[in-house]
């Protein structure tokens, strides 16, 4: 199953995300994990792009399409993936989805975790205490969730359009919140069967 999950900063898709990964047996990409470790290590993309990560807006279309290009041709997402932090903009949205056309394949389900900013920004603030991450500080933060809500939010419209979508109250506890994602799920495995009948 080809798979993304949205959501805003803080609505807990990484949490959701390594889950699904586990179970249905696809790798999780997070994208911003990608660039993390690049940072961590030092390499040329971590040095370009630390500036921008740190500041909360976005990294450019074409560096983060390229990234994964190559993260999706790699063997152990043959068959499926759930991509978490990517698509964020229109024109990512739609170079992943000639990107999976060239090869057959299309996204099954857009998973969108719904919560409210007051909710993201005061989990943000104790994942700061807790992680201590680069980007969780009470300004970057608020960066985040306008660009989200500038960039990101106009692609769910995209996936909606096209019948992909499967919103998720993102405000219930973890439990709560995987519960209903399986739902989803199993609704579009059912969808598909019935369509390859
Ligand atoms: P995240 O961990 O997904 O919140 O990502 C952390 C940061 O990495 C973001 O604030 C952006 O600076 C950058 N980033 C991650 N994914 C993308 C993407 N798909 N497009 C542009 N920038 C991204």
């Amino acid at each position: 199953m080809d798979l993304l999950i949205f959501g805003p900063q803080g609505a807990g898709k990484g949490t959701q995300a390594v889950r699904i990964g586990l179970e249905y047996n696809v790798p999780h990409i997070a994208s911003g994990d990608m660039l993390r470790a690049a940072i961590a290590a030092g390499t040329d993309l971590g040095m370009r792009v630390k500036a921008v990560v740190e500041s909360g807006v976005l990294v450019t279309d074409d560096l983060m399409i390229e990234l994964i290009r190559d993260r999706l041709g790699a063997d152990d997402a043959a068959d499926g993936f759930v991509l978490d932090g990517f698509p964020r903009t229109m024109a990512q949205a739609e170079a992943l989805d000639a990107m999976l056309d060239g090869i057959g394949r299309a996204i099954d389900v857009a998973l969108v975790l719904q919560i409210d900013d007051a909710t993201a920004r005061d989990r943000l603030l104790k994942r700061a205490a807790l992680e201590g991450r680069i980007d969780d500080t009470p300004e970057v933060i608020d960066t985040r969730l306008r660009t989200y809500h500038d960039e990101t939010a106009p692609i769910i419209e995209w996936y909606r359009a096209r019948d992909r979508l499967a919103p998720v109250d993102g405000t219930q506890d973890i439990e709560g919140v995987y519960a209903q994602i399986r739902q989803a799920l199993d609704r579009a495995a059912q969808r598909s069967m019935t369509a390859g009948a």
